[in-house]
């Protein structure tokens, strides 16, 4: 195949060089600069268009008919019955009027802008609801296990709930399933770490600590049981097609968000009323940052004369949103890699989510511009997108993903994806074990922004870590439904960094400008990483794919089905957890496994074989063989990628040792080796499907890779099997083993070795 006149390494020095932190910065203050809600954001979608063409990239945009909430009314208060007892003369009285609003900050224009979004929450239910209120820690399943043990009252009750730890979706799910009527979901600064008001630390604008009256929305679906259009689960929304209805989909339970400021009052109406956070375990005295706010974090619920009122309303329609996808064709017809970045935004700014990924999109794809116009043609087709509707619920990337997914599975190769491109200085990943050793390639060729010694590169500064594919970005319907190998990147903050203020009004271009990354040196430095990872799937003849560090990951994931096991048969004392990682601690408290009483009572699925007091068929021992031949099989797979990786490895040396070209023939067979090398990786991720999918969520069909069911965001892996071992339904973990026993089999047979 011919290659054009810029070569593989001219390539990478064209994507080093060309972004740059100026256009990045251009890049931000254009996107940040008003509302872009999913569905409102036509001049925004146009406009990209018009750039990529610009950079030189035919580009089109891509529509779909989705189903979503736009804010109307909403109301928070605190209530109090006066002259309780008789009841015919009681009457309530409001005690605090929640204000809803976050303050506007005359350095920061865009937080006070006349069409500025309201605070709601995506496909959150309208209600109207009045009711005690109960605090429910993070909200997670096993933080309502330790209420429902503790006896206390939660139906018809309405939760509030700290932000963290999971996806807030799942929070309103959990006490929506227990019977409460509404959700309140605040951000508790305790959870900022170092960069407090408490610690002295001034708040944004005149300093790093949060801003007090800032907001978190966000969507509440469901996110575990399918992300996208949820009238649409599996096919697109594509105008006049049939609609499913939202139930389970999405809450029935009105909810809001709202700000530390605003929960004071509301959770200070719980003190002295019923256990207190510290009668609990430790996951419920761990950053609460309002007790120094005169908060005394009780569970109440409060007495029946103290209630909240909860009323929002939410305006339900189907409504166009717009996809910008740009398409570089290759030499290679059949062999496409896919780069994108949503571009919606739940307020005006967005200047980290997701706009910072848009400027480095913007500057990736402008390198690829430049080396089009100096004739590089590449190897293979590079697709760029531009996705609206990830906030609601990876709508834009999940209907796109549904409707090419024939020609996906035929051809795509890898799908990268940036959302809040920068937020903080250190560097973080997910992906998919194939692609780990991209990530670590194209990091360890670009420079840090922040060099301690001279010549540090990105992958020096970095942890290292590769976190699994959970959810909560678009990568979702590639890694889960598709079966693409996938990878998410961007600069991430820790607790010693500026707050940053997701998806609040102060995730502004002012906030970025004054904190998150003067200079905008991050963007470059990102834009510069997502180049060269782009580079190598693109234009090395050989893919870049490591099928060994596959097999690895596959072995390391059924230790941790095997610890999981040990853990069930023996488990360990409950509180010893202190030097568990925060991770770790998530996963723990996120997790399904309790005990049998309440098991019976609200499983997930009914498939337990312990209710009705008959004996199980399969006990725990018969698994363990199961786990033993999935050992085994591992193996046999290890050798196979191993030699898979071998033969890659052979071909790019034969490839590199130059065959004078009157050896044509030569060539041919050599590049018809490649063609099956690329082939067998290329279709390696996607013998890990499974087209029934995964219990109770058919859409997720991936058996290594899926959100964990009550955590969302982070990954769970082998989710089936470890699902089934904290129901204890061993007949339903033996099933498990085998169909992942059966895709590894199809993976070996997939190596072609
Ligand atoms: N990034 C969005 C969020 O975390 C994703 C929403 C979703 O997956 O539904 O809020
Ligand atoms: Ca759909
Ligand atoms: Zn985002
Ligand atoms: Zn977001």
């Amino acid at each position: 195949p011919c290659k054009g006149e810029v070569s593989y390494d001219e390539l990478r020095d064209i994507l080093l060089e060309t972004p740059s932190s100026n256009k990045a910065e251009d890049w931000s203050r254009y996107y940040t600069a008003g509302p872009h809600l999913a569905g409102k954001n036509y001049s925004q979608a146009l406009w990209t268009k018009e750039r990529w063409e610009e950079f030189g990239i035919k580009s089109e945009i891509v529509s779909y008919d989705v189903y979503l909430n736009y804010p109307v009314d909403h109301r928070l208060a605190l209530l109090k019955k006066e002259n309780s007892g008789d009841d015919s003369t009681s009457a309530w009285k409001v005690s605090f009027e929640a204000s809803l609003t976050e303050d506007v900050i005359e350095e920061d224009p865009t937080s006070g802008l006349e069409d500025s979004v309201p605070t709601f929450h995506g496909y959150s239910a309208s209600g109207n609801v009045t009711a005690p209120i109960v605090y429910v820690n993070y909200g997670t399943y096993q933080d309502f296990e330790d209420l429902l043990k503790a006896n206390v009252s939660l139906e018809g009750k309405i939760a509030i709930a700290r932000y963290g730890g999971i996806f807030r979706g799942l929070k309103v799910k959990r006490a929506q399933e227990l019977g409460m009527i509404g959700t309140i979901l605040f951000t508790d600064p305790g959870d900022d770490g170092d960069i407090t008001d408490e610690k002295g630390v001034l708040t944004y604008p005149d300093g790093p600590a949060r801003q007090p009256s800032s907001v978190q929305r966000g969507s509440t679906q469901f996110l575990s049981v399918a992300p996208g259009d949820p009238t649409t689960p599996g096919y697109p929304s594509k105008p006049g097609v049939p609609r499913q209805p939202v139930d389970g989909a999405i809450p029935s339970i009105p909810s809001l968000p709202i700000s530390y400021l605003d929960a004071i009052p509301i959770l200070k109406a719980l003190n002295g009323h019923g256990p207190k956070a510290s009668d609990f375990n430790q996951y419920w005295t761990r950053n609460t940052g309002l007790k120094y706010k005169g908060v005394e974090y009780n569970i109440g619920p409060t007495p029946d004369d103290i209630a909240v009122n909860l009323y929002s309303k939410q305006e339900y329609v189907t409504t166009p949103l717009w996809n910008v996808i740009g398409t570089i064709n290759g030499t290679i017809p059949d062999e496409v890699i896919i780069v994108g970045n949503h571009r919606d935004a739940w307020i005006a700014g967005g200047a980290s989510d997701p706009n910072s990924g848009s400027a480095v999109i913007n500057e990736v794809i402008r390198g690829f511009g430049e080396a089009l116009s100096r004739s590089w043609k590449p190897l293979r087709t590079i697709v760029f997108a531009s996705w609206d509707g990830e906030e609601y619920g990876l709508i834009g990337s999940t209907e796109w993903v549904e409707e090419f997914l024939p020609w996906l599975s035929k051809t795509n190769v890898a799908y990268l994806n940036v959302d809040v491109g920068v937020k903080g200085p250190h560097f973080s990943a997910s992906a998919a074990p194939l692609l780990h050793n991209v990530i670590k390639v194209a990091t360890a060729a670009v420079q840090s922004p922040n060099q301690t010694i001279p010549g540090q590169t990105v992958f020096d500064e970095w942890n290292k870590r590769i976190s699994t594919m959970g959810s909560g970005s678009d990568f979702t319907a590639f890694q889960d439904f598709a079966g693409i190998p996938s990878i998410d990147v961007g600069f991430g903050s820790e607790t010693v960094d500026p707050v940053y203020h997701y998806h609040s009004n102060y995730d502004s271009f002012y906030w970025m400008q004054k904190f998150g990354d003067p200079g905008f040196k991050y963007h470059r430095a990102m834009a510069q990483v997502m180049g060269l990872i782009a580079a190598q799937l693109v234009d090395l003849p050989v893919i870049s794919f490591s099928a060994s560090d596959y097999a690895h990951a596959l072995r390391d994931y059924l230790d941790k089905v095997k610890a999981k096991l040990e853990g069930v048969l023996s488990p360990l004392e409950k509180n010893n957890t202190a030097e568990l990682s925060e991770e770790a601690v998530v996963e723990l408290r996120a997790s399904t496994r309790r005990d049998p009483v309440s098991r019976a009572n609200h499983g997930p699925h009914d498939r337990n074989n312990n209710k009705n007091g008959t004996a199980p068929s399969l006990d725990a021992e018969s698994f363990r063989d199961s786990l033993d031949s999935l050992y085994k099989r591992v193996r046999k797979l290890t050798s196979t990628a191993r030699a898979l990786d071998q033969q890659a490895q052979n071909l790019e040396r034969q490839l590199g040792e130059h065959y004078p070209w009157y050896h044509w023939y030569r060539y041919l067979r050599l590049w018809w080796a490649i063609r099956k090398v690329n082939n067998s990786y290329k279709v390696f991720e996607r013998s890990f499907l499974w087209d029934l999918g995964l219990d109770g969520r058919p859409w997720f069909k991936h058996v290594v890779f899926a959100p964990g069911l009550w955590t969302g965001y982070a990954g769970a892996v082998f989710p089936g099997l470890m699902e089934s071992i904290d129901t204890e339904d061993w007949e339903n973990a033996v099933r498990w083993a085998g169909i992942i026993e059966t895709c590894m089999f199809k993976a070996s047979q997939q190596t072609g070795v």
